[in-house]
């Protein structure tokens, strides 16, 4: 399977960005639809005060992932479980190396704190179900819609990308939404130091099955 990267970063103050595009109510109902709530501990339900535990932060930096896929790649899921397993293979190869990157940045802002794309997919199967507690709480980064973040919105307002979906066959793009808490913007140099800076393709790879 073969894509490309392209990121694109932002920053918004906090009180604004959860002004806009924070629902709770709205989206935690989504959630609660989801076969995977209450199945990772990256996403609701959320144990804690969600807004003590923004609270802290003054900015979020913003990174959106565009997932271009070749044309062989659309192709080449010519069913519909094709079509998911590439489509989930794609995107959890994009989603680590981003959350392994964006850890890496963590390190380098102090009192910053990332949050990821999508469930937490670091284990094959998460303890949460089994009630055990969660196996690598170091590295796990609670997801943008674990908080109600509206990110299609995101996706729109602030990158510009309309979201595309699965159906009859794999979309030309996926996107990702990621985000760094902290106290000021990130600066492109820094987010340069660990692989991600902005409107360029970045990546392309292949992974097999
Ligand atoms: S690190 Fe493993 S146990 Fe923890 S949330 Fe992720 S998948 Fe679950």
């Amino acid at each position: 399977m073969r894509y490309n990267v392209e990121y694109q970063l932002d920053h918004i103050d906090m009180p604004r960005f959860r002004k806009k595009y924070q629902d709770r109510d709205k989206f935690m109902a989504f959630c609660r639809e989801c076969p995977r709530y209450d199945s990772l501990w990256s996403c609701p339900s959320l144990s804690f005060d969600v807004d003590k535990f923004l609270e802290p932060y003054v900015w979020i930096n913003l990174l959106c992932a565009k997932i271009h896929l070749d044309d062989e790649t659309i192709r080449a899921a010519d069913t519909a479980d094709k079509i998911k397993a590439m489509g989930w293979d794609i995107v959890s190869v994009v989603k680590l190396d981003t959350d392994d990157r964006l850890r890496k940045l963590e390190a380098q802002v102090p009192e910053s704190l990332s949050l990821s794309s999508g469930g937490c997919n670091l284990c094959k199967n998460c303890t949460r179900k089994s009630g055990s507690p969660c196996r690598q709480p170091d590295k796990m980064r609670y997801s943008l819609d674990a908080f109600g973040f509206d990110l299609t919105a995101i996706t729109k307002d602030v990158f510009h990308i309309d979201i595309l979906w699965c159906k009859d066959s794999l979309p030309k793009y996926f996107t990702l939404i990621h985000g760094l808490l902290a106290d000021k913007p990130v600066s492109e140099e820094l987010w340069r130091t660990v692989g991600l800076h902005s409107a360029i393709a970045l990546t392309s790879k292949t992974t097999r099955r």
